[in-house]
């Protein structure tokens, strides 16, 4: 097992990597009272659920499923969580646990936030992107600053993760590579099968490594400012197509590898990247599986519309995280546009 600690002064706390944790002795030696709401989705329920309540015999459970998918992260299913806290008379002593992907990360996190003014709570993410996304280190759903009081990742739940998932959840690995590590990226490229099978070894490297960048870089945020920009490399071109498409259509991580592809050509195209480093990129996320081209039927113009809203926008110039190399990932706030639509054009079909 493998232990990262997330320093955040008093809301420091340590994820948990390996495999066979989800049922865990740790579990219970890191939740305060006696109470305990586990909440969980349809599908992650009948596969993983028993194996969390086995392990917690000597608390007083409760558990909650949700429904499945990002269309019920809204109010009334945040109700049922609050309903069965408030039914069991849960004290502020509580703990609650997250066994889900994002969803019920966000769900809980923002339960958990609230509830009695704010109550202790772990994270068991079970999809890739989740787990590699738990050092979280900000905001979530209602910009409250409530940190998880530990994070189980288990790799052994990866084996029931669809591959559709797997794929987007490893955008974001080959994300920290890009924007980062140029090592790292080697790594990846040279592990991709084992990381692909879901052996455990190979992804707790990848998890740990994904998730200490990240704190790293959240980290130099608060000293330098403006570098955090850097985890969104792919993002704005993902997020014009996810936008595009829809609910429904791409995974966030589809559309972020397809996105990634875009800002390594147009980083070539501005003279950064040679041809070869570009091949590595799509190469890298075709093995994966991610999607290297935009989906069949968006035009430049339909990207151009969508990204000239971005949040990141400064005084209506084009902000886009690019590459000087591979590995090294900067933001550019001029982004030449006839060249970004020399390559859009290029790319769309
Ligand atoms: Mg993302």
């Amino acid at each position: 097992m493998r232990e990262l600690n997330v320093e955040l002064g008093d809301r420091a706390y340590p994820i948990h990597i390996g495999s066979g944790l989800i049922d865990s002795d740790l579990l219970a030696t890191v939740i305060r009272g006696r109470q305990v709401l586990v909440v969980t989705n349809e599908s992650i329920a009948p596969l993983y659920l028993d194996r969390v309540v086995s392990a917690l015999t000597d608390f007083d459970l409760a558990t909650v499923i949700l429904p499945d998918g990002e269309s019920h992260k809204h109010i009334e299913t945040l109700d049922r969580i609050f309903s069965e806290a408030l039914t069991r008379r849960f004290s502020r002593n509580a703990t609650m646990i997250a066994l889900g992907g994002g969803v019920v990360g966000d769900m809980v996190g923002f339960a958990a936030a609230t509830y009695q003014r704010g109550i202790d709570f772990i994270q068991i993410p079970t999809t890739l992107l989740s787990q590699v996304d738990s050092s979280r280190l900000g905001k979530n759903m209602i910009g409250a600053f409530h940190q998880p009081v530990a994070v189980f990742i288990d790799t052994d739940v990866l084996t029931t993760l669809p591959d559709k998932e797997m794929s987007a959840g490893m955008a974001e690995v080959i994300k920290y590579g890009l924007l980062g590590d140029h090592e790292f990226l080697a790594w990846i490229e040279s592990n991709v099968d084992s990381l692909m099978a879901k052996d455990s070894e190979a992804i707790s490297t990848a998890i740990e490594r994904s998730c200490q960048m990240k704190a790293d870089i959240v980290a130099r945020d608060e000293r330098e400012g403006g570098v955090r920009a850097l985890l969104n490399l792919g993002h704005t071109f993902g997020h014009a197509i996810e936008a595009h498409l829809g609910y429904g259509g791409w995974l966030h991580g589809e559309a972020v590898g397809a996105g990634m592809v875009l800002a390594a050509r147009l980083s070539q195209a501005m003279g950064m990247l040679s041809d070869a480093d570009l091949a590595r990129v799509i190469a890298v996320c075709e093995r994966v599986v991610l999607p290297v081209e935009p989906p069949i039927g968006m035009t430049p113009d339909d990207f151009m519309k969508h990204m000239a809203v971005d949040k990141k926008n400064i005084d209506g110039r084009l902000r886009l995280v690019l590459m000087r190399s591979l590995g090294d990932a900067y933001v550019e706030d001029q982004a030449p546009s006839e060249l970004l639509l020399d390559v859009l054009s290029a790319c769309c079909r």
